[in-house]
């Protein structure tokens, strides 16, 4: 879409300095990727076939056994879910997402890990079992929702994963004893490259990334890694498949999309990047330390977990960071930054593109200064 058909649809472009959300649309693809997807759309293909070998390809390159692209992270999770369920029984993959009577459709969580997501597992027709505190999890509680109805664990990693929960190591052991899979909903955390298989290798039979967020791919993508088996069955309850998951489609071109994205960020130079990060948010903080009524300091990691620096600014009383917020957003050209909860904001350089932190810089000192 060019600047100007925005304009004509009343709808203004911003600078995202806030996160890889959804509601901003998630992130930019680099030119790799949609150079694949334009290429990707000029074929008639085996679109079965195209998903295999596309998954055949992201297991390898990713360290894997197996490996199937979702549309997004979320429909990755209820993919999960329905197969577990299921297995690769055409009668069971039939009747989802009425999971009730099935002899496995109960997934445990732990209660602080609880979030919007849940939708993604009880669309598929599971039911979720909350283990735990918000405070604190003990491994009898774990043990003990164990039953056989027990058709996996969810565990969601990054801003939800709580200093109380239970050592992921401990559940993957737990789970492992009673033959129960783990499935980790890693949807925001890369970086570190090293994920896409670290949590399989850690134990995980499935590990769930986001194609639209770092990793820069179609931002209706999701990265679902691990056991082979399991990547089966999920495709069974997956588009084409006349199956709970047919809505979930994913089209040759996000396929083509995703493998890009993919390659690029197994091939970026990630140590470059956050010493970028690092250098702007140093020079945020110098330049934004001379305005009086705030201070400005680092904040690592950011709010995903993920190792890259934010800018974290606090107000004096006599400064509304709502308002700023709000300012920020009116602004020309605006810019998105993320609301903290003690009068302060966050800055993040990691959805930046080349000089747009000058911008940000401009727009926020603009921001504070004029009456
Ligand atoms: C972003 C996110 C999702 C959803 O990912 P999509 O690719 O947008 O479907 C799920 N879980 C967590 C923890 C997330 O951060």
């Amino acid at each position: 879409m060019t600047t100007s058909l925005l304009a004509d649809l009343g709808i203004r472009p911003l600078i995202n300095a806030n996160a890889t959300l959804t509601r901003l649309g998630g992130s930019l693809m680099p030119s790799e990727v949609v150079d694949a997807m334009r290429d990707a759309s000029h074929h008639w293909v085996d679109l079965a076939e195209l998903q295999r070998a596309v998954g055949a390809r992201l297991a390898s390159m990713t360290r894997n056994e197996g490996a199937l692209v979702s549309t997004g992270a979320a429909a990755g999770l209820t993919l999960a879910a329905a197969a577990l369920m299921t297995g690769d029984d055409p009668s069971l993959i039939a009747r989802l997402p009425d999971g009730g009577g099935f002899a496995r459709n109960e997934f445990i969580v732990h209660k602080s890990h609880r979030n919007g997501y849940d939708h993604s597992i009880r669309s598929a027709g599971g039911k979720i079992v909350e283990i735990g505190s918000a405070l604190q999890t003990h491994e009898w509680e774990l043990t003990s929702a164990i039953n056989p109805h027990t058709a996996g664990i969810f565990w969601f990693q990054g801003a939800m994963t709580g200093i109380g929960d239970l050592p992921f190591s401990t559940v993957v052991d737990i789970a492992r004893d009673h033959q129960i899979p783990v499935v980790v909903d890693a949807a925001a955390q890369l970086p570190p490259v090293e994920n896409l298989w670290r949590f399989t290798r850690a134990g995980a039979a499935l590990a769930i990334f986001s194609g639209g967020k770092d990793l820069r791919g179609p931002q209706t993508t999701g990265l679902c890694v691990g056991n082979a088996k399991l990547i089966e069955t999920m495709r069974l309850n997956g588009s084409p498949n006349h199956s709970v998951g047919r809505g979930l489609k994913v089209g040759k071109e996000e396929l083509g999309g995703l493998l890009a994205a993919v390659d690029r960020y197994l091939k970026l130079d990630h140590a470059a990047r956050s010493i970028e990060c690092e250098a702007v948010v140093a020079h945020w903080n110098r330049e934004l330390c001379r305005i009086p009524g705030l201070q400005a300091e680092r904040s690592f990691p950011n709010e995903a977990g993920q190792p890259l620096p934010r800018s974290h600014v606090t107000f004096d009383a006599s400064i509304s960071a709502q308002s700023i917020v709000t300012k920020l957003m009116a602004g020309d050209p605006a810019v998105s930054v993320a609301f903290g909860r003690n009068n302060d904001i966050y800055l993040n350089p990691m959805t930046l593109e080349n000089h747009e932190d000058e911008i940000v810089l401009n727009q926020l000192v603009l921001t504070l200064t004029k009456p």
